[in-house]
């Protein structure tokens, strides 16, 4: 079945390729690994935020929008990818950074201000607590601001990847290739509920597993609630009618992310230096270094087949490796 697209502007390079880890499952015994390079997306060094940038834009362009609005950590991957779509588009860009002005501009950061993004920064709070101040006074000066919400995980942005796995699936049937387990890092939700859809309406039968990356905080809600609620949403606005998704078909692994957010230990760095050094690919310290350290841990400890078959989706962020010299070395 090929799904009704929405609209959507060209921002990135698609098909991203599809590698075997013929390596590193040798290496650990384990089972075949294949990984899915939205690293590669090409959108100022790319990562998965660069497919779902591609149906915002287009959405705020067709609401006559000139300025996109959004937020996260100083390291994000998704303010980066949104400051490069709205060079490319000639839209204006507003960013709100969690943290405070720092003379330390490096990774994502230092892309950010060469895109020639607006920041703000927003102290203790990285989730867009600040947008609805910051929407006002654009308003007042006459812009109309399009704001996308930290991560781009809406219902638009869980869209892209409904279309991710049609297109992941027209591979798999080309290269005769049967997927068993999708792991991923699955922080926002926006990725895993899209992937999530896209596998409901598409039939296929592989384990759709995220890893965990960001405990959260008290106050918000269980992270499952919000990626049914999501997945709800998004099917919605695809099939143009409802559906329910049980909370308790969500699997996200946990186990990995009790350091916290953004915090790189044993675990992300030797993830980061086994693939690099087998594969010679890079991941990167705060999501993919994190999925792919439980993905070797959980391998390690026969949790996989070795006559199964893995797809990794590397959802990009080698930048900010660049600000993690001082932990990775
Ligand atoms: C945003 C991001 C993720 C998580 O995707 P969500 O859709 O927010 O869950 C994973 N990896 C990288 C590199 C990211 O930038």
């Amino acid at each position: 079945m090929l799904l009704h697209s929405l609209p959507r502007t060209s921002l990135g390079f698609f098909p991203t390729p599809i590698v075997e880890l013929k390596k590193l499952s040798h290496k650990l015994q384990g089972p075949r690994i294949f990984v899915k390079r939205d690293d590669q997306t090409g959108l100022a060094l790319g990562g998965n935020k660069t497919r779902k940038l591609e149906y915002f834009v287009a959405d705020a362009l067709q609401q006559g929008c000139d300025t996109l609005v959004t937020a996260g950590a100083p390291q994000s991957n998704h303010c980066r990818q949104t400051a490069a779509a709205a060079s490319l588009t000639g839209l204006d860009c507003h960013l709100v950074l969690g943290g405070q002005p720092t003379i330390d501009v490096n990774g994502n950061l230092l892309l950010d201000k060469l895109l020639g993004a607006n920041i703000h920064w927003s102290g203790d709070q990285r989730k867009g607590e600040q947008i609805p101040n910051i929407i006002d006074s654009l308003t007042v000066q006459g812009k109309k601001p399009y704001v996308i919400p930290y991560g781009g995980s809406n219902a638009v942005g869980a869209a892209a990847f409904v279309f991710a796995l049609e297109e992941l699936t027209q591979q798999l049937t080309s290269l005769n290739i049967n997927i068993d387990h999708i792991v991923f890092a699955s922080s926002s939700g926006g990725t895993h509920a899209g992937l999530t859809v896209g596998s409901a309406l598409l039939n296929l039968d592989s384990q759709i597993v995220g890893i965990g990356i960001d405990k959260g905080e008290a106050g918000e809600l269980p992270y499952s609630t919000c990626l049914a609620q999501l997945s709800n949403e998004t099917h919605q606005l695809i099939m143009g009618k409802g559906s329910q998704y049980p909370e308790q078909d969500f699997i996200v692994n946990t186990d990995y992310q009790s350091t916290g957010y953004g915090v790189v230990g044993d675990l992300e760095k030797e993830a980061i230096q086994l693939v690099a050094q087998t594969e010679g690919i890079l991941l990167d310290p705060v999501y993919t270094g994190r999925a792919m350290g439980a993905l070797i841990d959980m391998i390690r400890n026969k949790q996989f087949d070795r006559q199964e078959t893995v797809l990794f989706w590397h959802t990009g962020g080698a930048p900010a490796l660049f600000d993690y010299a001082a932990v990775l070395t």
